[in-house]
């Protein structure tokens, strides 16, 4: 009711005010919408710089992974490195070590070298003087047939040691040298048995003790191909050393045929009754120029080369040699060569 009696111009005026007041909202409105097309730029902008953070980030990520790893690689190459450091190291201690038992060693064998030149001087000078002064008896015209005799046989012997100690030394020498060759040649094992039988049955006999030899192969079976200057040598020696190391008893010497790594072999062995060796020197006696060093109440005349020859010459034709010995009981002694027969091949059938 009111309205209707409201005049015109006071709904012009009205009208006018609701124009205005709309016109301000719109205004309004617009600064409303700038700010929110600002609003959303800075927003834009914000997330785009996420957007880079994140990849910078990303970026920065990777590169700390490349990093990790190229540290793990690297303490794994220093790892490498220090164990190759220490292998190193022990290396060159051992080395050290190697270069100080060398050391020792040459001095060692300087030391028994000049002890077995005083030794072999010795060795050498006694049977020299034997000689001279059995010559200048003999010069006596007094002395009876059978008294020039016996110093004739004296004087014999005494060449014979002389012989026997310079062709060791030669021996020796050819040996330390790389000379000695070794002579292939058939050999009848029980021929050459029976000649080093023979030879030493007479001085068994002046000892009264019993000699025996055992021969295992028939005739031509016993026929080899070896060194006869090597086994006549070793085995001379051995049996010499058995008969000088033992006053009484017996003394056996000989052969079995054996197979050793599926091969036949001739295992010979010396066997005596004498003094025996003491366990700790077992292994030296084979050593070159030992026995000039040890001071042994029990050594007896002789250069002490005559074993480490034999085991030098056992070796030459592919075989071994070792012992086994009681004190006071008595040594045997034993050594292996191959059996070559030029009959049979290397079997024994
Ligand atoms: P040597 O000329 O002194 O006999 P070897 O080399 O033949 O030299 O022997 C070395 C050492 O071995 C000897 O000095 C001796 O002490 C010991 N020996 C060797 N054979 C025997 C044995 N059958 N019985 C006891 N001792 C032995």
């Amino acid at each position: 009711m009111t309205s209707k009696n409201k005049t015109k111009e006071e709904l012009t005026s009205e009208l006018q005010e609701l124009l205005l007041e709309i016109d301000s909202l719109k205004i309004l409105k617009e600064k409303r919408a700038e700010e929110l097309v600002i609003a959303n730029k800075e927003l834009l902008f914000q997330n785009e710089e996420k957007e880079k953070r994140a990849q910078e980030l990303i970026i920065a990520n990777k590169e700390l992974l490349f990093q990790n790893k190229e540290k793990e690689k690297r303490a794994q190459e220093l790892i490498v490195a220090n164990r190759k450091l220490v292998f190193l190291n022990e290396e060159k201690e051992k080395r050290a070590q190697e270069l100080i038992i060398a050391k020792e060693h040459a001095e060692q064998s300087d030391r028994l070298k000049s002890a077995f030149l005083a030794n072999m001087s010795h060795e050498i000078r006694t049977p020299m003087n034997g000689v001279l002064g059995f010559a200048n008896i003999l010069r006596d015209a007094d002395l009876s047939g059978e008294e020039q005799q016996e110093y004739l046989k004296l004087m014999e012997e005494s060449g014979i040691r002389m012989l026997s100690i310079i062709s060791a030394i030669v021996d020796i020498s050819k040996i330390e040298s790389g000379l000695m060759k070794v002579n292939l040649k058939e050999l009848s094992i029980n021929e050459k048995l029976d000649e080093i039988y023979t030879s030493f049955k007479p001085e068994m006999d002046r000892k009264g003790m019993q000699f025996s030899v055992k021969k295992s192969l028939p005739a031509i079976k016993d026929i080899i191909c070896t060194d006869p200057y090597k086994i006549y040598s070793i085995l001379t020696n051995l049996v010499k050393n058995a008969i000088k190391y033992s006053d009484e008893g017996s003394i056996e010497f000989g052969y079995n045929v054996r197979t050793k790594s599926e091969k036949a072999v001739l295992e010979f062995f010396v066997k005596d009754t004498g003094i025996g060796i003491p366990k700790d020197r077992q292994k030296a006696i084979f050593e070159r120029f030992i026995q000039a060093n040890i001071t042994d109440k029990m050594a007896r005349q002789g250069a002490g080369l005559g074993l480490s020859i034999s085991k030098a010459f056992v070796e030459f034709l592919g075989g071994e040699i070792w012992l086994s010995s009681e004190e006071g009981k008595g040594s045997v002694f034993y050594f292996t060569i191959p059996y070559k027969s030029p009959f049979v091949g290397d079997s024994i059938v």
